[in-house]
């Protein structure tokens, strides 16, 4: 289940139109699992080569999943789930990204390395993504238990700062 997936030649695998579909453990994802609260759950991903209008070479990468963050005005987890599509042209490593390609809004240029490690590229795309600060559309702050209504406005702060202090 957590086999190694890459892409010895991704110019290759773009030119003969290839897809790759799977699942990766988020618990795999290490810079993904820092921001998180919970290392449970997948992320799909398919992965496709093709051929831009330019005839450029570009993958097409679907996401989707959940992750669990922390929400930046109550401090209580969040879930965020996401389904993100990105073009990315691919670029030789060492090659100059075209000047062009940086005001291109529709698809990223990266720069590929021999055996592109799929569970990178996937990581890289959703940290990309993943709110700066996230936040609940609508929090539901926690009722200070025992109904002390009175408490300081910094204690109920402290109180929700506690690790697993999601009532
Ligand atoms: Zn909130």
């Amino acid at each position: 289940m957590s086999q190694r997936c890459v892409i010895p030649d991704a110019f290759k695998f773009a030119a003969d139109g290839r897809r790759l579909e799977g699942r990766i453990s988020l618990a795999e994802c290490s810079r993904l699992v820092e921001m998180t609260t919970s290392a449970e759950g997948e992320i799909a991903y398919v992965l496709a080569g093709a051929q831009g209008d330019d005839g450029k070479w570009q993958f097409e990468l679907e996401l989707s999943g959940t992750l669990r963050l922390v929400c930046q005005r109550c401090l209580t987890e969040m879930a965020w789930p996401f389904e993100l599509a990105s073009t990315l042209l691919l670029v030789r490593s060492g090659e100059e990204i075209p000047e062009d390609e940086l005001e291109d809004d529709t698809r990223d240029a990266i720069e590929v390395q021999p055996d592109l490690d799929v569970k990178q590229l996937v990581e890289d795309e959703i940290l990309l993504a993943v709110p700066i600060v996230p936040r609940h559309e609508r929090c539901e702050a926690p009722l200070p238990s025992g109904g002390a209504t009175k408490e300081s406005p910094f204690a109920a702060l402290s109180g929700l700062k506690k690790p697993g202090g999601v009532q």
